[in-house]
């Protein structure tokens, strides 16, 4: 018998590399193996793995000795060998944020990939740098390694051209000031997964409500993506824990002209000081602000609810109805007091809770008699990342099974 394939999955953030192992199983299937990540980059590096028998590595390493995301790769690599004992995994699937308007599906990295990738860096450039650079170091020491990436952005493509305009001047249209959408390879995931859970619901007018510490929705209709909330970048749309979501512009201008804020001020507050956050005053966490007594904390929340309401009615209108609501993400799987009031606001369209399963975080929370049906599905982007990752490197001649 041959040894089991394994394939690595990455997901490189601002201080962060998160990362995952799967095993290949038969026809295909894959099983998390290792889950972990390294923290503290650079100065406070830190090292933890976790495999199914629990912690195998909670480690402080030396300040320094892991100052860059390539670095951190480099680290998880070599510890991820080391517990195979010796073997390496097959292919790297990356997390990328942002594959511009035309990928619409994961791709395999070359030279003309990364640099059309980097061409997207003024599209995210608080985010897409750090998804780039690990990719790029393993490129350039081990080109043999197939190394997939794979992208928030692509599950909306293909969608209704009106979906993807700004009302703004054509010309900005054409230099990729669209609106893109993100967490694709979420709703990708629960997409399929809704096939197996509802599949007499899996190919109608769905939305889905991705809420975590970004957050975001997706009106789909036979499992592809119609419309989402988030536009050029992850700012728009809904509350987040610590972004504002939808905002009028004249803010931003109010914040320059007004204020004397710079841009990168104006940044740091709309991606850091806003949101639950500064609309508390206390946390961005939900579940600190469920528990607190104090009015700012359950105002913060209510006005998630509200605007997370008013933008399901907005993607309604794209579906022309509504036969599925679905929650997912931190908040979305984890939270029944959030879900319980944003139910109430979606009473209007027939949507009806069935409190006892809601609040035992059940697979299926509306009642039987319920018009639309109502879901909580956890999200697994890394196992879509697994799986795209598989397919890609079986396409290419050389990796392909007889
Ligand atoms: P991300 O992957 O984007 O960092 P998650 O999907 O893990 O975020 O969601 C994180 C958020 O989920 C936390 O900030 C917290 O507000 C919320 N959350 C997690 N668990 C619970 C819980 N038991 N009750 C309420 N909220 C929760």
């Amino acid at each position: 018998m041959s040894m089991t394939e394994t394939i690595l999955v990455v997901n490189a953030g601002s201080s962060s590399l998160k990362f995952e192992l799967f095993r290949v199983g038969s026809q295909d299937s894959l099983a998390r193996a290792i889950k972990g990540r390294v923290d503290g980059i650079p100065n406070r590096p830190h090292l933890s793995i976790r495999d199914a028998s629990g912690v195998v590595v909670d480690e402080h390493l030396a300040a320094g000795s892991v100052p860059d995301l390539p670095a951190a790769l480099a680290l998880a690599r070599g510890r991820v060998v080391e517990w195979l004992d010796g073997a390496a995994p097959v292919a790297i699937g990356h997390r990328v944020v942002h594959g511009g308007p035309d990928y619409s599906a994961p791709v395999l990295v070359d030279d003309i990939v990364l640099a059309k990738l980097q061409r997207y860096v003024p599209l995210a450039p608080l985010h897409q740098p750090n998804n780039l650079a690990p990719i790029r170091a393993v490129w350039a020491h081990d080109p043999a390694l197939p190394q997939v990436a794979c992208f928030d952005t692509a599950f909306h493509r293909g969608r209704s051209e009106l979906a993807d305009r700004f009302a703004l001047p054509e010309r900005l249209y054409e230099e990729g000031v669209r609106r893109y959408g993100f967490h694709g390879l979420s709703y990708e995931y629960i997409a399929g997964r809704m096939a197996e859970i509802a599949p007499e619901l899996a190919d109608r007018r769905l939305i889905v409500a991705h809420l975590g510490s970004g957050a975001s929705l997706c009106a789909m209709r036979e499992r592809r993506s119609v419309e989402s909330s988030m536009g050029f970048t992850a700012l728009d749309g809904i509350p987040m824990g610590t972004r504002p979501g939808q905002l009028d512009p004249g803010v931003v201008l109010y914040l320059i002209a007004e204020k004397g804020l710079d841009v990168g001020e104006v940044q740091r507050l709309l991606y850091q000081e806003c949101g639950l956050k500064g609309l508390s005053g206390i946390s961005n966490d939900v579940r600190e602000l469920l528990a607190s007594s104090d009015p700012r904390a359950s105002r913060a929340i209510e006005i998630f609810v509200y605007r997370t309401a008013l933008m399901a009615g907005a993607l309604t209108a794209a579906l022309g109805g509504l036969d599925a609501f679905v929650f997912t993400a931190g908040i979305g799987e984890n939270a029944p007091e959030v879900r319980t009031r944003i139910g109430r606001y979606l009473a209007w369209f027939g949507l009806e809770l069935d409190p006892a399963a809601n609040d035992a975080n059940a697979t299926r929370i509306s009642r039987p008699s319920s018009p639309v049906g109502c879901f909580v599905v956890p999200t697994d982007e890394e196992l879509m990342i697994g799986r795209h990752t598989l397919e890609v490197l079986r396409r290419q001649p050389a990796h392909a099974r007889g």
